[in-house]
């Protein structure tokens, strides 16, 4: 019970960052044993603030909880481990997953998100919550080099890419 508080993040039931970190780094090493592809998500809310001004940080937190439970939702696999990276930021580990695998994972989110339809009137570019997707991958061959930190930075490139787009989208780090 104890680990179980240590790992998992109160508000989401998710794994939480300090769980994630240890994870992303076994999963990497488990995946240059397998050589096969290994992906990350990352996602971010948009204009999270802007609903938190709007209708108070208690109604923020439940759309938190109900935004996570589209994430766990969609990332099920075995070895698949959704996480609460951050205030309003997802991560999912997605070993042996390849490009096409982990943008279908992405859009998935993003499609159920968009379809939770829940009002957002403060923001700017849609009038329910939305939620931008950074996607990475490696590639068999790449996996003796990479690190957790060189997939985490490559998806966060490709997710503030989603964001200067214009938001409610995924971009994976080898598209653009
Ligand atoms: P962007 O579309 O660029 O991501 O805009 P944003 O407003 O979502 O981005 P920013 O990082 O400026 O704001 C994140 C906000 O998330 C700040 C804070 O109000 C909110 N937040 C972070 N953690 C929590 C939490 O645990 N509960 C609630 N209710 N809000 C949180
Ligand atoms: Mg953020
Ligand atoms: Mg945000």
């Amino acid at each position: 019970m104890l680990r179980q508080l240590v790992n998992i993040d109160g508000l989401t039931n998710l794994a939480n960052r300090r769980y994630f970190d240890v994870c992303l780094e076994n999963e990497i090493k488990r995946n240059r044993r397998t050589n096969r592809y290994f992906s990350l998500i990352l996602g971010d809310i948009d204009f999270f603030k802007l609903y938190n001004d709007h209708f108070g940080h208690l109604k923020g937190d439940e759309c938190l909880k109900v935004v996570a439970g589209v994430i766990k939702n969609k990332s099920g696999r075995p070895g698949d481990l959704p996480a609460r990276y951050g205030g309003e930021e997802f991560a999912v580990i997605l070993p042996d997953t390849d490009i096409i695998g982990s943008k279908n994972v992405a859009e998935s989110i993003r499609l159920r998100v968009q379809g939770l339809k829940l009002p957002h009137p403060a923001s700017p570019t849609a009038d329910t919550v939305s939620i931008s997707l950074g996607v990475a991958s490696f590639p068999p061959a790449d996996t003796t080099a990479f690190t957790g930190k060189d997939i985490i930075l490559r998806a966060d490139k490709a997710l503030y890419k989603a964001k200067s787009l214009g938001r409610n989208r995924i971009v994976h780090f080898f598209d653009y």
